[in-house]
């Protein structure tokens, strides 16, 4: 019960995918590469998912529940992790929130170059865990071309359509074209709306992030996530969800923290 997309076919060529089809080269049971429980691919539809590096691919497999066939653009370093991950030989630390700086790509705005702490954590609105990213720089990030000193990371956020949160407990609207992509059950980057309808990343792991087995749920639950970002200093390193929530509340309460929903990548109607 497999599904191949297309693309997926184009890049693996007509004779794998049917090959793939018949049951030949199928999984049977797998860990799905989206939410990374137990799947068949003999008892419930299963999408494959090829991620593509600069050199080599590695054909993976899902919940047709959970992503769709889809080809997935990733890094070659990002593939050696994820062929570890798929292979088993992965030292996969869960824990929350979990924390990694990584670089933020040049993006189209052009934010002046700086590093992105982003934190997983789950935030509880309207009596729900939701799945929340973080999102603090370790510095003030210029407007592009400016020579000015001033912090301009919210002012960019909210002219690419994040909301101001005043309250921790409203639902923070959705942006559109705005994605999070979760795959081999990390998050590896946040895509943005890009030129001629394509997306490309906001932010791009440097290595993949680890979340909890519980944020993971919850996302996959939801097929979305809450991105929260706030100036550098604002929310700091915080070892607990709760003081977490807290930062959040104060930030909010100082006007200085924004957000938006925005579906999983892949997953957007
Ligand atoms: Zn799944």
């Amino acid at each position: 019960m497999l599904d191949v997309s297309d693309e997926v076919r184009a890049e693996i060529g007509d004779e794998e995918a049917d090959r793939l089809l018949d049951g030949g080269d199928a999984p049977g049971s797998y860990d799905c590469t989206s939410c990374r429980t137990p799947g068949d691919s003999e008892q419930e539809r299963t999408s494959t998912v090829l991620f593509v590096g600069e050199e080599t691919a590695v054909l993976a497999f899902a919940h047709a529940t959970c992503i769709p066939s889809q080809v997935v653009p990733v890094s070659e370093e990002q593939l050696k992790g994820a062929v570890r991950s798929i292979t088993g030989k992965d030292d996969d630390t869960a824990h929350t929130p979990v924390q990694e700086p990584g670089p933020v790509a040049p993006p189209p705005a052009g934010e002046h170059q700086a590093t992105l702490g982003i934190t997983c954590g789950l935030v509880l609105i309207e009596g729900e865990l939701r799945p929340a990213l973080v999102v603090e720089p370790n510095g003030p990030i210029a407007r592009p071309g400016s020579m000015s000193q001033q912090d301009e990371f919210l002012p960019l956020l909210r002219e690419q359509g994040f909301g101001n949160v005043t309250d921790m407990n409203q639902l923070p609207a959705p942006n559109p074209g705005w994605s999070a992509l979760l795959a081999m059950g990390k998050l590896h980057a946040v895509l943005q709306p890009g030129s001629a309808g394509n997306q490309s990343a906001w932010w791009q792991a440097h290595q993949p992030l680890a979340v909890s087995e519980g944020w993971r749920a919850a996302a996959n639950k939801a097929q979305a996530v809450l991105m929260y970002a706030a100036p550098a200093g604002t929310i700091g390193h915080q070892p607990r969800e709760d003081l977490m929530r807290q930062a959040l509340e104060q930030a909010a309460a100082q006007g200085v923290l924004v957000a938006a929903a925005m579906p999983l990548a892949g997953t957007a109607a």
